[in-house]
């Protein structure tokens, strides 16, 4: 897919900032006024709130669009609100709504997206798409397809992190791969972070800014609502235009590459390093699965289970001493042991299952190097 940027490609950090909920004519027109001379690139507040239990805020409905475009007449801002459904398309059209977004709970839903990519056909209006509310790289990526196939080029993407049952810094977590993925994917795609919803807490907020700018995000998303803890929607997560000048200001932006002579050298010399050390890693990785799928031709043999809970105990406990001696952390070497347990199964599965013999998986790659 090739993507035309929705923002002015030398303004870098994008900053989209604004209430939740549009609430009253005052309290947005507040806000903009609080963020006019923040940098901000586009005023956002929600109009239709798709909200995950009845009984909260729902939205101020088409009534606010007339507040955004005043929004747009006093301060000059762009303009951004959530749509789900092709009459919200058209809603926003009427009242010249600059982009459009939509969000996690709409993502995730193909018939809700392509009924507002078919409102959008022949449109040339921006839209950015929030990663659905599960960590389903697929359909966030199929979302955007079904706008593109409509005919739509400026699309981009907002990082919002995920729902999760149990205990969690986070309101969403974010499984900041998944985001990267998609800037490996889509090189030309403006990628934002939206930190509020990903926080769902103030406290937290500047740090999450910080490593998505570190992260090379193009831009944040932000929450903000001049009276935060008496706001109708997501009051934990809001801070006022003042913090949000604040916070912005104190952030370290990194590009992308240095100028510095002296940097390619240096960095050259590292990355020489660890190139030979993936190699390693993965020649050793191979060889390991070699001895894995001699094990499996055994246990065929003898009619014995693939999974043996002991001995799987046993090897991480010992991986996880010598992890914590390389200062590795407990969440990588978990992932790291569970893909590699997972590939020993998958491999001695296929001998059991597939009727292999030993002879056929023998000319093994790395053995013979
Ligand atoms: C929002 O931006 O206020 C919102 C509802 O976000 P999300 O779709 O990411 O939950
Ligand atoms: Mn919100």
């Amino acid at each position: 897919m090739d993507f035309k940027p929705v923002f002015h490609p030398q303004n870098r950090p994008i900053l989209i900032a604004g209430p939740c909920s549009a609430e009253t004519e005052e309290q947005v027109l507040s806000t903009a006024h609080g963020l006019a001379d923040k940098g901000i690139d586009l005023y956002r507040a929600g109009i239709w709130k798709p909200r995950t239990r009845p009984g909260a805020f729902e939205g101020i409905g088409v009534t606010g669009l007339s507040w955004l475009r005043r929004v747009k007449e006093e301060t000059g801002l762009k303009v951004t609100t959530e749509v789900a459904t092709a009459q919200h398309v058209y809603e926003c059209l009427k009242y010249g709504i600059d982009v459009l977004w939509i969000g996690a709970r709409t993502t995730v839903n193909p018939f809700s997206v392509q009924e507002i990519a078919d409102a959008l056909a022949g449109t040339d209006i921006p839209v950015i798409v929030k990663n659905p509310v599960n960590p389903d790289y697929k359909l966030w990526v199929g979302a955007m397809e079904r706008l593109h196939k409509a005919g739509l080029r400026r699309i981009a993407a907002i990082h919002r992190g995920f729902s999760t049952y149990g205990d969690s810094k986070y309101r969403n977590v974010p499984r900041w791969q998944m985001a990267l993925n998609l800037m490996e994917e889509f090189p030309g795609l403006e990628v934002i972070c939206d930190i509020s919803h990903i926080c769902g807490r103030r406290d937290i907020l500047a740090e999450t800014a910080q490593k998505a700018y570190d992260l090379n995000f193009d831009g944040l998303m932000v929450e903000v609502h001049p009276d935060p803890d008496n706001a109708w929607s997501d009051a934990s997560q809001q801070i006022t235009p003042e913090q949000f000048g604040e916070m912005t200001r104190s952030l370290v932006l990194r590009s992308a590459t240095s100028e510095d002579p002296g940097y390619r050298e240096q960095i050259e010399h590292y990355r020489q390093q660890i190139d030979e050390f993936d190699e390693e890693i993965i020649h050793l990785i191979a060889q390991r699965m070699h001895l894995v799928r001699e094990i499996g031709y055994i246990k065929k043999d003898k009619n014995v289970a693939i999974f043996q809970p002991e001995r799987f105990r046993a090897l991480a406990d010992a991986c996880r001493l010598r992890a914590e001696k390389g200062d590795l952390s407990r969440e990588f070497i978990s992932l790291f042991l569970e893909a590699i347990h997972q590939e020993g199964i998958n491999q001695q599965e296929r001998i059991m299952n597939d009727g292999l013999t030993e002879s056929t998986t023998k000319g093994d790659l790395w053995m013979n190097d």
